[in-house]
């Protein structure tokens, strides 16, 4: 998986899709791994129209993100002001980071500095 829950996405494709004037970008609110989906807040709504009820005497529409498929965000680069293919690295002191392919500038870390793949400056 290439996104992890509180990034921020570029949505690809979809009803929600932007282009490059206003790329659509959501913050991921769910990854489900095993079906390579994720949820993205704000896109793909469904709506449920509810009938009225003692609870909710005027009834109404409850909205709800579904998932779409992860092959269809990226990651957003807040450099390039796009979603972009990432790349993992380590850091000067070892620890794993993500950054874009495309500019190479870092986006996250994924892991504490691990010593093992710190580069030495020897
Ligand atoms: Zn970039």
């Amino acid at each position: 998986m290439h996104v992890r829950k509180n990034d921020i996405v570029e949505v690809l494709t979809g009803d929600d899709a932007g282009d490059a004037q206003s790329p659509t970008l959501g913050k991921v609110l769910r990854v489900l791994p095993d079906k390579n989906k994720v949820i993205v807040e704000g896109v793909n709504k469904v709506y449920r129209h509810l009938k009225p009820s003692r609870r909710n005497p005027q009834g109404g529409r409850l909205s709800k993100e579904m998932p779409i498929d992860a092959s269809n965000v990226l990651l957003y680069c807040p450099s390039c002001r796009r979603g972009r293919r990432i790349g993992k690295r380590y850091t000067a002191d070892g620890a794993k980071e993500r950054y874009c392919k495309k500019c190479g500038s870092g986006l996250g870390l994924l892991s504490k500095p691990n010593p093992k793949y710190a580069r030495s400056s020897s």
